[in-house]
């Protein structure tokens, strides 16, 4: 072991046994954390620019495409089901992100949890920076319910950052837009459960908007040009009808119907908006005389793909006592008008293209649905990419986290149906079993049951099965695959990443906010390749990467960036900082011994708190 690394070993020991029982003050400890994602992200940054070339194209637009839920497992279904659909035996059918030149793996672990969280890990994905559990837009600062908290641990996302440059902005899901991935775009919340103003308690409402009134009311919201997916009740009171399902009442108790205010203060700034809220409304949309497209398609999430245009459900599974019709467009028509608005902006635009409800088929361990979906927002993308250029479009494919579906076989032959049962039956209990199966939820029975008769797999509900029984399944906590097309897709996304590298990297590509500075230079200086494998791992340390590449640096006699700047919530507040070598790696070893003792302190309460709340 190199002399350096035993310094490395020892610093850490001495910093954590040193610091461990002084209390850091709340206010550097907030700003810490997020500095701390900022520089991770920093120096993942510096080793993959490290292959870069002379010819680094800026991506001028920038589709970020979600799977919720979609695991590599999930891809791997879906893709052998989109070939069988077609008549194929699957394996080697290539979805459409297949074929992408690039990919990498990004964690999803949150700050206090192993497994991730929807709204947790947007906000990594989103903002740059990983949160803490059921939290939304905020930093560590941040707690779980806590109004107070967010004043300080506000964090900007990759909307603000394309608002910054001039694009325009888009966010098309299948869920609700008020649901943890899309509105870590644009709000900061204690809770992701604080949807509209019912779940505010009341005594922090004046002090804590809820998230579809800071939609409409504040920066970066006000200033998205569409907002396409579910959610109409958290938007209107709780007297008003809902206008498709007839039975059913918002949820506001401010009064307000924010749809309509959304329309009138576009009109009050002489802005070209239309508020819709049926497919027929989107089909006959000119979006021409459209800069601004508010469509809220459903009271709740969007209906699932199986389900559209087929007699509706009702949340909990149960037929609606209106057999109201679910007409809602599919994510490709959402898609195809967003980037019809979109691309009219000479320079260029961000939208979020999600599918929001993979992840709530697997809740229900119902593959058919979370295959399907994925499928819809492969057909959306590719729909998307009739409409936009490659060549200065990057588009990124990723999830949020995973699931807890397995996929496997004994000697199952080429072709067999994805969603069927394995051909040989258990060794031990003489029961046959779906290749799809799950770790967790309400598919757990005992004795085990196919969820099928004979060899038919094409139930759309068919429930398959649970080792461990719970009401829903659990998220699982591997790693998720980004797939990556457009400039410097094959820089910026290989190997294993932290996910809040992601948006940081997007930022680097399409020359955004604190990654603008490449452009501003008239020749690019990147350095040959130099890349060396870690000769020691220091104990305790889990970026054991980050020291080693920082000595390569040093040892070249260059510095790396700490924080190129640390986003507030207040535009203009933006700065750099270069620190010294040592400083960084003292900085980064404070900041994981802060990590981890401050995700001690309140995993606990936090998955107690996610467990009194539906996940859904
Ligand atoms: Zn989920």
């Amino acid at each position: 072991m190199s002399a350096w690394c035993c310094v490395v070993i020892m610093v850490s020991t001495i910093s954590t046994g040193v610091l461990s029982p002084a209390p850091m003050n709340a206010e550097v400890k907030e700003a810490y954390d997020r500095q701390y994602w900022y520089a991770q992200a920093q120096e993942t940054l510096q080793k993959r620019l490290q292959y870069a070339t002379g010819k680094n194209p800026v991506a001028k637009n920038v589709i970020l495409v979600v799977g919720d839920g979609m695991s590599l497992t999930t891809a791997t279904a879906a893709r052998i089901l989109r070939g069988q659909r077609r008549g194929q035996s699957g394996e080697d059918t290539d979805l459409v992100w297949d074929t992408f030149p690039a990919v990498a793996l990004a964690k999803t672990y949150n700050v206090d949890a192993q497994t991730g969280e929807s709204s947790a890990c947007a906000t990594a994905l989103l903002c740059g920076v990983k949160a803490r559990y059921e939290t939304l837009g905020l930093d560590a600062g941040g707690r779980f319910n806590n109004c107070a908290s967010t004043i300080n641990s506000k964090v900007t996302s990759l909307i603000d950052w394309a608002h910054d440059a001039g694009k325009s902005s888009g966010i098309v899901t299948t869920a609700r837009i008020t649901h943890a991935t899309p509105a870590a775009l644009y709000a900061h919340a204690p809770s992701r459960y604080w949807e509209d103003d019912s779940r505010v308690p009341p005594t922090v409402r004046r002090d804590c908007k809820d998230i579809a009134l800071q939609l409409v009311e504040n920066e970066p919201g006000k200033s998205i040009n569409v907002i396409m997916g579910g959610g109409r009740r958290h938007f209107l009171p709780n007297v008003t009808p809902d206008p498709e399902h007839k039975n059913r009442e918002g949820r506001r108790l401010d009064g307000r119907n924010l749809a309509e205010d959304w329309a009138r203060e576009k009109k009050r700034r002489h802005l070209r908006a239309q508020y819709i809220h049926t497919r027929e409304q989107l089909a006959k949309l000119d979006p021409r005389t459209v800069d601004y497209l508010l469509g809220l398609f459903e009271y709740s999430h969007m209906e699932f793909n199986a389900e559209r245009g087929a007699i509706a459900d009702t949340e909990d599974g149960t037929h609606s006592e209106g057999n109201a019709k679910a007409e809602d467009p599919s994510l490709a028509d959402m898609t195809r008008a967003a980037l019809s608005i979109l691309t009219k902006n000479d320079k260029g635009f961000f939208l979020l293209l999600e599918g929001g409800r993979i992840d709530h088929a697997h809740h229900y361990n119902n593959p058919y649905r979370a295959l399907d979906e994925t499928l819809e927002l492969e057909t959306a993308l590719l729909a998307a990419l009739e409409k936009v250029n490659p060549a200065e479009t990057l588009i990124v494919v990723t999830a949020d986290h995973g699931h807890v579906m397995t996929f496997g076989g004994q000697a199952t032959p080429r072709g067999h149906p994805i969603l069927g049962s394995d051909t040989v039956p258990s060794d031990i209990d003489g029961l046959k079993y779906t290749t799809l199966l799950y770790g967790t939820g309400p598919g757990h029975s005992e004795p085990r049951a196919l969820p099928f008769n004979g060899t038919s797999s094409m139930s759309v509900d068919a429930v398959h099965a649970a080792a461990v029984p719970r009401q829903w399944s659990t998220h699982g906590g591997e790693d998720v695959p980004i797939y990556a097309l457009g400039p410097m897709a094959t820089v910026l996304f290989t190997g294993v990443v932290e996910q809040s590298y992601i948006p940081h990297a997007i930022a680097y590509a399409a020359c955004l906010a604190h990654q603008a500075r490449r452009c501003m230079e008239t020749a690019f200086n990147f350095t040959k390749p130099q890349i060396k494998i870690p000769s020691c791992v220091p104990p305790e340390v889990s970026s054991v990467s980050a020291p080693d590449e920082t000595r390569n640096d040093a040892s070249n006699g260059r510095r790396v960036i700490v924080a190129s700047s640390v986003m507030s919530d207040e535009r203009g507040t933006r700065t750099s900082a270069v620190a010294p070598l040592m400083t960084d790696l003292y900085l980064i070893i404070i900041a994981l011994y802060f990590t981890v003792s401050a995700a001690k302190n309140s995993l606990s309460e936090s998955i107690t708190s996610g467990l009194n709340n539906e996940i859904l």
